[in-house]
């Protein structure tokens, strides 16, 4: 595995120091989780639980979204 000797080779050229990028790689992670289990809803954009089947009901705008229905 690679990825210590490359990362302290980018590390040293970097503004920022390596603890930062380690959190952004983590939010970045928390990020793409969160999204498989929420959603934008599709009318207003608030949030909402991701629809696997059938549909659901938007709590803020009412309005029914479901999970062919663009996303943001
Ligand atoms: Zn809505």
């Amino acid at each position: 595995m690679t990825f210590g000797a490359s990362m302290g080779a980018v590390a040293d050229s970097l503004p920022v120091p390596p603890i930062v990028l380690g959190v952004a790689v983590i939010l970045a992670l928390a990020l793409w989780g969160w999204r498989q289990y929420y959603q934008f809803c599709p009318h207003c954009g608030a949030l909402a639980r991701r629809v696997y089947a059938g549909w659901r009901r938007c709590r803020r705008c009412g309005r029914q979204y479901r999970r062919g229905l663009r996303l943001r």
